[in-house]
C-alpha cells in the first residue's frame, strides 16, 4: 500500500484541488556528444539553424494559435522566448562552437546553454536568477526539433478524467501553459519557480490552485498517485489517507459553494447593511483585463499599472510604447468599461518591475530613481505618456494617478507638466478633459505624514498598501525570507491608514486604497470603519469584498474598529480583529 507524505512549497495559487498526478518529464539535457570531421562542419551548423528556426516557428504559430480569452501574461512569455531565441548567445554562440571545437549540434547547443545558466544561480534578484529556466526550457525546444522528439504533454484517452488530473513537472515553459490550458486539469505544482515565476503567474491567471518551488517534488510523485494541493497553505499531500481526503473533500465542496455564491452577488449593489454605498473598483494591467472587471461588477478602474505596456512587448515591436500606442491602449480600455471611471497610473518602473529598454543600475533599486522621479528625470518619455493619457479622456472619464510621490515639487513639476501636455494637444487640436482629476498615491510613510502637501495641491489620494507597508517597515515585499514581518496590522501601518482615511474625510477628497490589502476580506470591516468607502482589487477579489460589505452594519463596528485603531498591543489587535469578524 503506498504511503502517505507531506510536501511543502510556495503558494502561489489559491484554492484546493484533488487528483491522480500525472507526470511531465522534462526534455533529457544528455544528448549524444561527438567529433564531426572537418568537411561536415558547415552542414552541422546549417542542421541547428534549421531547428532554431523551426522553433521560431513553432513560437509564432503558438502565438497565432492563442484562444483569445488567453490570459495576457501567455503571450508575454512567448515573447520572452522568441527574445531569448533571438539572441546571438543563443542563435549564434553555439554555431561558433561546432566551427570552432567542431562539436556535433546538439553537445554545441548544450555546453552554451550550460555556460549561460552557470551564471544565474548567484544573482540576487529573484526575478532575473528565475529566467534561467526560459533559457533552458527555449534550449530543450530547440533540442526537440534536433533529436525529432516531441513530447506529448497530456493523456490522449478519451475516457482518462482529465478534470481530476494534477500536473507534476519539474517546471513548466509557457508553451507548456497554452497546452494545458486547452485541456482541463485541476492543479499543478513544479520543483522550480518563486512568486516571480511563469507557472506562478500564469496559475493565478486561470484561477488553479498551484504550489511551486517544491525542490524534489517530481522525483517523489509517482505516475497516477493520489494528490491534493491546498493552495492556500503551500502544501502537497500525496497518496492522502481516506480521512485526510474526506477532510479536503469537504474543504473543496465548501470553497466551491462559496464560488458559487459568491457569483450571484455580481449585480448587487455594494451597500452596508445600513445603507451606505460603497465603490468597488479594478485593477488591471491590460486593457484586455476590462470584460473580466465588468463581469464580476467593478463600478471602473480604479488603478491600470500603465508600465505592463512598457514590460511586455510584442514580438517585433519598439522596445517603449510610443504615444500612439499608448493612446490606443489606454483609449482601448476606457470605451472597454463603458461610461465608468478609468484611473491611469503613470509609468511606476523601477524596483521589481524592470523594463528592458531602461537600465537601472541603482544601488538600492526600491529607493533609487524610479516610478515618478524616473518620469520627473525624462521629460520627453513622460510627456508622451501623459499627452496619451490625455488624448484617451476624451472618450469616457479619465483619472491620472501618479506613483511614488513624497516631495511637494514633484507633485507641482507633475501638475506644470500636465498643463505643458495640454498645451501641447491644443496646439495639434486633440481633444481632451480639460478638468481630468489628477490625484497621488500614497505609498511612502512620509507621504502620511505630510498629507495636507498632498491634499492643498490634488484632486483625490489612492492608498498603495503593497510599498507602504514595504517602506515603513522597511521589508522587501519580494524577499521570502521576510515576508512573514509583512503585517498590515501592525499598529503603525493601521495608524497611517487610519491617519490617511480620516485627513481625506476631513478635507472633502476621495480615498480609495488600490494595494493587495484593499481585496483582503479579513480587513474589509476594518477599513469600512476607518472610513474607507472606495476599495480597488484584482478582480478575483470583488465578489467576496462585496460580501463582507453587504453583511457589515457600520454602526455596529463603529466603536470597536475605532479601538483597534488606538491599540498598540498586537495579541490585543488580534484578539479584537477575531471579535469584529464574529460580529
Ligand atoms: C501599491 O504599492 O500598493 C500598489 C498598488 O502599487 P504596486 O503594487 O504596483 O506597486
Ligand atoms: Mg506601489
Amino acid at each position: 500500500m503506498a504511503y502517505s507524505f507531506t510536501l511543502h512549497g510556495i503558494p502561489v495559487s489559491r484554492g484546493i484541488a484533488i487528483g491522480r498526478a500525472h507526470l511531465i518529464a522534462p526534455a533529457a539535457m544528455d544528448v549524444q556528444h561527438y567529433l564531426i570531421e572537418q568537411e561536415q562542419v558547415e552542414a552541422e551548423v546549417q542542421r541547428l539553424e534549421n531547428a532554431i528556426t523551426t522553433a521560431h516557428k513553432e513560437l509564432e504559430n503558438l502565438w497565432a494559435d492563442l484562444p483569445k480569452d488567453s490570459p495576457v501574461e501567455l503571450g508575454a512569455f512567448l515573447d520572452v522566448h522568441a527574445m531569448i531565441l533571438s539572441d546571438p548567445l543563443i542563435s549564434e554562440a553555439p554555431l561558433d562552437i561546432i566551427r570552432k571545437r567542431r562539436y556535433n549540434a546538439e553537445w554545441a547547443l548544450v555546453t552554451q546553454l550550460e555556460e549561460l545558466t552557470e551564471h544565474f544561480d548567484g544573482i540576487d534578484d529573484a526575478y532575473l536568477r528565475e529566467r534561467k529556466a526560459d533559457i533552458q526550457q527555449i534550449g530543450e525546444r530547440v533540442l526537440k526539433v534536433l533529436t525529432g522528439t516531441a513530447r506529448t504533454l497530456l493523456p490522449t484517452s478519451a475516457d482518462h478524467d482529465r478534470t481530476h488530473m494534477i500536473v507534476v513537472a519539474h517546471d513548466i515553459s509557457p508553451a507548456d501553459m497554452i497546452q494545458f490550458r486547452e485541456h482541463t486539469f485541476s492543479g499543478f505544482l513544479t520543483d522550480l519557480g518563486g512568486q516571480n515565476s511563469h507557472a506562478a503567474i500564469v496559475a493565478r491567471s486561470l484561477d488553479i490552485p498551484a504550489v511551486v518551488g517544491m525542490s524534489h517534488a517530481s522525483d517523489l510523485i509517482e505516475q497516477d498517485d493520489w494528490v491534493v494541493i491546498d493552495g492556500d497553505a503551500g502544501v502537497v499531500i500525496v497518496d492522502p489517507s481516506p480521512l485526510v481526503l474526506d477532510y479536503y473533500r469537504n474543504r473543496q465542496t465548501t470553497l466551491l459553494k462559496a464560488r458559487k455564491k459568491l457569483s450571484k452577488l455580481k449585480k448587487a449593489a455594494a451597500i452596508t447593511q445600513d445603507g451606505t454605498p460603497i465603490t468597488l473598483l479594478a485593477n488591471i494591467e491590460f486593457p484586455e483585463d476590462c470584460p473580466t472587471a465588468l463581469d464580476v461588477g467593478a463600478q471602473g478602474v480604479g488603478l491600470f499599472r500603465s508600465e505592463f505596456l512598457f514590460m511586455s512587448r510584442p514580438l517585433g515591436a519598439p522596445k517603449m510604447p510610443g504615444e500612439e500606442e499608448q493612446f490606443e491602449a489606454y483609449r482601448k480600455a476606457v470605451v472597454a468599461m463603458r461610461g465608468r471611471p478609468v484611473t491611469i497610473r503613470t509609468l511606476d518602473i523601477g524596483a521589481d518591475k524592470q523594463i528592458e529598454a531602461i537600465e537601472q543600475n541603482a544601488l538600492n533599486p526600491a529607493l533609487g530613481l524610479r516610478a515618478i522621479r524616473y518620469c520627473l528625470s525624462e521629460p520627453k518619455l513622460f510627456l508622451a505618456q501623459l499627452r496619451a493619457i490625455l488624448r484617451a479622456s476624451a472618450f469616457g472619464k479619465v483619472k491620472l494617478l501618479v506613483p511614488m510621490i513624497a516631495h511637494a515639487f514633484e507633485i507641482d513639476q507633475t501638475l506644470a507638466m500636465i498643463e505643458q501636455a495640454k498645451t501641447q494637444l491644443r496646439n495639434t487640436g486633440h481633444k481632451f478633459d480639460a478638468d481630468i482629476e489628477v490625484g497621488a498615491m500614497i505609498e511612502i510613510p512620509a507621504a502620511v505624514l505630510a498629507l495636507p502637501m498632498f491634499i492643498s495641491r490634488l484632486d483625490f489620494l489612492s492608498i498603495g498598501t503593497n510599498d507602504l507597508i514595504q517602506y515603513a517597515l522597511a521589508i522587501d515585499r519580494g524577499d521570502h525570507e521576510v515576508a512573514h514581518l509583512y503585517n498590515p496590522l501592525h499598529p503603525a501601518i493601521l495608524q497611517m491608514l487610519s491617519m490617511t482615511i480620516r485627513a481625506g474625510a476631513k478635507s472633502g477628497i476621495p480615498v480609495s486604497m488600490c494595494g493587495e490589502v484593499a481585496g483582503n476580506t479579513k480587513l474589509t470591516r476594518l477599513l469600512l470603519g476607518m472610513g474607507l468607502r472606495e476599495f480597488s482589487m484584482h478582480p478575483s477579489q470583488l465578489l467576496a469584498v462585496k460580501q463582507e460589505i453587504l453583511n457589515c452594519d457600520l454602526q455596529q463596528i463603529a466603536s470597536r474598529t475605532k479601538r483597534i485603531v488606538n491599540l498598540y498591543e498586537p495579541s490585543a489587535i488580534e484578539h479584537e480583529m477575531e471579535q469584529l469578524q464574529a460580529m
